[in-house]
């Protein structure tokens, strides 16, 4: 810029120029840089470079802009934040070099722009996840009840099976019918058919526990499977579950379900699982309803 051939087509660059020295003082820049930041030439030449930086920026500067540059004698696509006139912030990318006098020169563009389409791009993506997470959980929770659906208490049992084959833990899965829910259907509508199920899936939830997978199978067929449950406790929670059920009146006569018990032996495969405990139900209906039948006492 001492250059009056260099003045001039370096005040017509579409892209700012500026030397420091090696003691970080502004020596000299083109238009393009003034007008950008507003700032007036004879304020700033003489000025620390630091001073129209923010904070992170001179952290940035210091920490490793300099040292890349006294390093490599050239940095790239550094990205800092020049502080104009106004007090507005104004992200450059900066390409830099040290020449054999110790000077800094330095090019760089506005990047403004391509901050704010960086900006939206974060925005969206975020806004994708979020909505991926939300189909993720429409795919896998029934939408009347809350509870998982068929395909999700599947894809969650596989893993835990395999788990328990190894350590040879007890596990059983329960399927549980409502007995004579037609009937419901049929005296008291569709809707009031829903409100039983809603209020049944609702009881489900509360008496189970973090690690127990409860699930709407299918119509009024609810299956669970308990972890680290053996025959005995199985047992005990579908005493319970038949007491709760209890709890739902219709005119005043009391729900009942009936309940097909099948406990892992190791082995048996999800499908299995659910095979026994499905004879164990039909047994459970055809002795009367209201009462649990075990697949290996059969
Ligand atoms: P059982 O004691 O032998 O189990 O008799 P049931 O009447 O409970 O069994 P059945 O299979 O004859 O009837 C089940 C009924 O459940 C038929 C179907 O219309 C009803 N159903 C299935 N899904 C829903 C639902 O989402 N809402 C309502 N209200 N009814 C449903
Ligand atoms: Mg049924
Ligand atoms: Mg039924």
């Amino acid at each position: 810029m001492a250059n009056i051939d260099n003045e001039f087509m370096l005040d017509n660059l579409p892209c700012g120029a500026l030397v420091t020295s090696a003691e970080h003082v502004i020596l000299d820049a083109n238009d393009y840089f003034f007008n950008e930041f507003c700032w007036d030439k004879s304020f700033l030449v003489g000025r620390n470079v630091e001073s129209i930086l923010t904070k992170a920026s001179k952290v940035f500067y210091q920490s490793y802009f300099i040292p890349t540059l006294l390093h490599e004698k050239y940095c790239g696509e550094m990205q800092l934040i020049i502080v104009n006139r106004n007090g507005i912030r104004i992200p450059i990318t900066v390409n830099a070099k040290i020449g054999v006098n110790g000077n800094v020169y330095w090019a760089f563009f506005d990047a403004s722009d391509r901050d704010k389409l960086y900006e939206e791009l974060i925005q969206a993506r975020e806004k994708l996840e979020l909505q991926a997470l939300e189909l993720k959980e429409l795919a896998s929770i029934d939408e009347l009840t809350g509870l998982l659906n068929r395909r999700e208490v599947k894809s969650r049992s596989i893993p835990v099976l395999s788990q328990f084959s190894r350590t040879k833990n007890s596990l059983s899965i329960l399927m549980i019918d409502i007995d004579f829910f037609k009937r419901i259907n049929d005296r008291h509508g569709h809707s009031e058919g829903d409100k039983v199920l809603r209020d049944f899936g609702r009881l489900l939830t509360e008496c189970g526990r973090e690690s127990d997978l409860i699930s709407r199978f299918g119509g009024e067929e609810f299956l669970i499977l308990l972890p680290d449950t053996n025959l005995e406790q199985t047992m005990i929670f579908s005493k319970r579950l038949h007491g709760l059920a209890n709890k739902i009146l219709i005119d005043e006569e009391a729900l009942t379900v009936s309940i097909g018990v099948s406990l892992f032996d190791g082995e048996m495969s999800f499908e299995e699982m659910v095979g026994k405990a499905d004879i164990a139900l039909y047994k459970a209906k055809d002795l009367g309803r209201n009462r649990t039948e075990v697949f290996s006492l059969i």
